[in-house]
């Protein structure tokens, strides 16, 4: 018998059912779900408008290729625009987040004729070539040179970005909150320095907001805070709540032609349905609102309990950083109070919950914490 190629550590248990945001795993055992696989849940497990509108698209057809009018992804746009704040923006559709990442490089060389591409430490954008380069984690970069084009610089480094970005640059790529690397937001003068510095260079200004993006700190868009606009943004995870896509929205300064870019699978009826459900129900129920508001109660929640070396994060995108590693009282809440979270390197509990999360299970986190940090301090 063939087995799965073994590069995921996982955990003993098996979901077998979700709602908004708890899981059941095939005991029936129940679980809160403030991770939800990486900010991919955005409106809650099984929303019943998702559910609905996914079921009617799969049986009116499933997919066709791009060689057809699917006025969804016109609808998509447009509702994307409209919510995101950037209606004069274009929209690209893929599968994920490595390839929007990897799509807007490719635009942005195509745009500029240059290859230098700007990063910065601890970045992470996908695992694809071109955006596995742009990451700073050598565990994760193969030997072959993909990032030979690649330069690092410290992230929120505003004298570092003054002089490090130049005529060469083709693209500086950055997340509004780097997520793998640790739930670090960006300043607001790192983000206005880079902005100026792309102007003055021709550099194209890519933020991608895979991870910070889709309403998850109560803006949209992370950068929004920042009041910058960038060339392209990238996302995905939790533009389809599971279900998978990712796009590219572009700046009316890029000009689109036949070939430019293309994909079998993106933009397909299905993951455009799981998209326009997604922005639909983020409208409907004010969930921006929602993870505003919810991420200072967890915040205020989680300063009350103290025990931290640093609190970081806006809205419900939020890292807990301590003086030790956290897969014990990861372990802990997940085994004894079923409560899921995630990490951020060894040290740094990491809370990605749904956009719709409620009181009641940001309260069940909170008194398991506060459990756990009382009896570490002992
Ligand atoms: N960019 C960021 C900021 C991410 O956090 C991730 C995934 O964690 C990616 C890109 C890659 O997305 P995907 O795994 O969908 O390719």
């Amino acid at each position: 018998m063939s087995h799965l190629f073994d590069v995921y550590p996982l955990y003993d248990i098996e979901p077998v059912k979700a709602r908004g945001s708890y899981l059941w795993d095939r005991h029936g055992t129940k679980y809160t779900d403030l991770y939800g696989g990486h900010a991919v849940i955005s409106v809650g497990h099984a929303h019943p408008y998702y559910v609905d509108m996914l079921t009617r698209q799969l049986n009116a057809i499933s997919f066709y290729s791009n060689s057809v009018k699917i006025p969804l992804q016109e609808e998509l746009a447009g509702k994307l625009g409209e919510l995101s704040g950037y209606p004069d923006y274009k929209l690209f559709l893929c599968n994920s987040g490595a390839e929007a990442n990897e799509n807007a490089l490719k635009l942005a060389s195509f745009h500029n004729g240059r290859t230098k591409v700007v990063a910065f430490k601890k970045a992470f954008h996908g695992r694809t070539a071109g955006a596995v380069a742009a990451t700073d984690n050598p565990s994760i970069v193969a030997p072959i040179n993909y990032n030979k084009h690649v330069t690092f610089l410290p992230f929120n480094d505003v004298e570092a970005a003054e002089n490090g970005i130049s005529e060469e640059v083709s693209a500086v790529i950055v997340e509004g909150i780097q997520g793998v690397g640790g739930i670090h937001v960006c300043t607001d003068e790192f983000l206005q320095t880079l902005r100026r510095k792309c102007d003055e260079t021709g550099a194209v200004l890519i933020l991608d907001s895979v991870q910070c993006g889709y309403g998850r700190t109560g803006k949209f868009f992370s950068h929004q805070f920042s009041g910058i606009h960038p060339d392209l943004m990238t996302m995905a995870k939790g533009m389809g709540n599971g279900f998978p896509i990712g796009g590219v929205l572009i700046s009316p300064k890029f000009k689109a032609s036949y070939g430019l870019l293309g994909t079998t699978f993106g933009g397909n009826h299905l993951a455009c349905a799981a998209g326009v459900a997604v922005l639909d129900i983020m409208k409907n129920e004010n969930l921006m609102d929602n993870a505003a508001r919810m991420g200072e109660y967890f915040m205020d929640g989680i300063r009350q309990i103290g025990g931290y070396r640093e609190l970081r994060g806006r809205g419900l995108m939020i890292g807990i950083e301590y003086d030790f590693p956290v897969k014990d009282l990861r372990n802990k809440l997940l085994y004894e109070h079923k409560l899921f979270t995630g990490v951020a390197g060894a040290n740094t509990l990491r809370l990605l919950p749904s956009l719709a999360l409620g009181k009641e299970e940001a309260d069940a986190f909170l008194e398991a914490l506060e459990m756990e940090i009382t009896a570490l301090s002992k």
